[in-house]
């Protein structure tokens, strides 16, 4: 150990064990011998602290947490970057690397896309055939990469394309797939903790494949928070794959985008959502009105979309759209699980509802106890001045 003479002892100098040190000189090291001991217990010395060196939790080889790089025209959809962020906290825990399984005709920049919202690595195959997400291809050229990677775990988005990818990919590789969870996590014997609302959203499941790998799992856009990217340094892999035109059953002519406007609730800042409390469809109007004004999304409940007020693509919850916007504006809703399950981690939310015991204002940050005819229109009078 490193000491030198305190300002506390009587003697100029001291002599341990033949080891002379004088008042005010600098540390200096000396055996662990009983004086030694003795003169610190007399206050007669003070000790350096040496400083502890970081142990840096080396990640293990292998055993990877992968994220399916979902893109369209080469823009990587934003539910892979929300579940990267999450990757990589399951990754830290497990000691080991998070890494995005990419699939694309051209990576123009996407694997370091990948790389700043958290993947250590990116297995990226390119080829002409994997420009366009198809069935038959994708769940090919991933099932090969899963079988010679042997990740331990693999999330996908529950888009449409990870929701008709993912369970083919299970049953190619013969593991367990558990859709649309709303927690992830690593229990104390390393295993995936899946969380998932069952038996209509009256209960949470938590499921655990504990025979079969990869535990894999689909987790809806917007239920998991995106992390600011930053710029970070990762391996970027290239391989090959194993497809070819035989592959494939269909074949893509072309394109078509649908003309009408496509309703972007997951990544809407601001949203009204109307409720059975309208009474009756020409009421949406209020809604439009308001969200226009707010130049916000509009949602709705599902007693509204079945009673025909509004399409079900507006629609909040369960079977709906998981949001989190910076605003939720719910509007004559009662707030039934289901329809919590999907706004509850909204930033801000505000309930109009004329019904103090409203379960929706269990979750409201602000409530307004009202008859929604008075006060949303005197909102929009509000706005409009
Ligand atoms: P209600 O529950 O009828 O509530 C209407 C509210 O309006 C009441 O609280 C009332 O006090 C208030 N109100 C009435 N008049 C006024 C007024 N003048 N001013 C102010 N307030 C007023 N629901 C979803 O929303 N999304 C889902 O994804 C979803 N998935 C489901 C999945 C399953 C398997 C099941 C079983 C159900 C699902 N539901 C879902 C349905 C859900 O259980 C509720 O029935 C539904 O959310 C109720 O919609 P609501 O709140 O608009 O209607």
């Amino acid at each position: 150990m490193k000491v030198r003479v305190s300002f506390n002892c009587p003697e100029t100098q001291l002599n341990l064990g033949g080891i002379v040190l004088i008042r005010g000189n600098d540390f200096e090291h000396v055996p662990e011998l009983p004086e030694v001991q003795q003169a610190i217990d007399r206050g007669y010395l003070d000790v350096l602290k040496e400083e502890k060196k970081e142990v840096k939790k080396e990640k293990k080889q292998g055993e990877e947490v992968w994220v399916f790089a979902e893109q369209r025209n080469n823009k990587i959809a934003r539910v892979v970057l929300e579940l990267l962020g999450k990757a990589q906290e399951l990754a830290e825990k497990l000691s080991v690397k998070t890494a995005a399984i990419l699939l694309t005709d051209k990576d123009i920049g996407l694997s370091q896309e990948l790389i700043n919202h958290g993947a250590d690595k990116v297995y990226t195959a390119e080829n002409p055939l994997l420009k366009n997400y198809q069935t038959d291809l994708y769940t090919k050229a991933i099932s090969e990469q899963i079988r010679a990677a042997k990740p331990q775990i693999v999330i996908y988005g529950a888009t449409h394309i990870g929701r008709d990818l993912a369970p083919r990919i299970a049953q190619r590789i013969n593991t367990g797939l558990t859709a649309d969870c709303t927690g992830l996590d690593i229990t104390e014997d390393g295993l995936l903790l899946q969380t998932r609302p069952a038996f209509g959203g009256n209960l949470m499941a938590q499921i655990l494949c504990k025979k079969h790998r990869p535990q894999m799992s689909t987790v809806r856009p917007g239920v998991m928070k995106m992390k600011e990217p930053s710029k970070r340094q990762g391996e970027i892999i290239k391989v090959k794959s194993n497809i070819s035109e035989k592959d494939q059953r269909v074949r893509i002519l072309e394109i078509i985008k649908e003309a009408k406007k496509r309703v972007n609730l997951e990544e809407a800042e601001i949203i009204v959502s109307g409720g059975r409390g309208l009474g009756k469809k020409e009421n949406f109007r209020l809604i439009e009105e308001l969200a226009k004004l707010l130049k916000a999304e509009i949602g709705a409940s599902r007693a509204a979309v079945d009673s025909g007020w509004i399409a079900k693509d507006h629609q909040v919850g369960q079977t709906g759209k998981t949001v989190r916007p910076k605003l939720y504006l719910a509007v004559g809703i009662s707030g039934a699980i289901q329809h919590k399950a999907g706004m509850q981690n909204s930033d801000l939310i505000i309930a109009i509802n004329k019904d103090p015991d409203a379960p929706i204002f269990q979750v409201a940050d602000y409530g307004i106890v009202d008859d929604l005819f008075k006060v949303v229109p005197e909102i929009i009078n509000e706005l409009k001045q």
